[in-house]
């Protein structure tokens, strides 16, 4: 589970394996399975996902 800073929760799946993303601070939202980087716009907030 995502949480962003404005209090969003997501569930977000990487597109390529399947594998629930995770974020980490620097790194970013990350896919922790294939190392694939997302960017994402939080659907609550409307900002990227950083
Ligand atoms: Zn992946
Ligand atoms: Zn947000």
């Amino acid at each position: 589970m995502l949480r962003h800073s404005c209090g969003y929760e997501a569930k977000v799946l990487c597109k390529k394996c399947g594998t629930l993303l995770i974020y980490r601070e620097r790194a970013g939202v990350y896919c922790p399975s294939c190392g694939r980087h997302v960017t994402i716009v939080c659907p609550g907030c409307g900002k990227v996902w950083d």
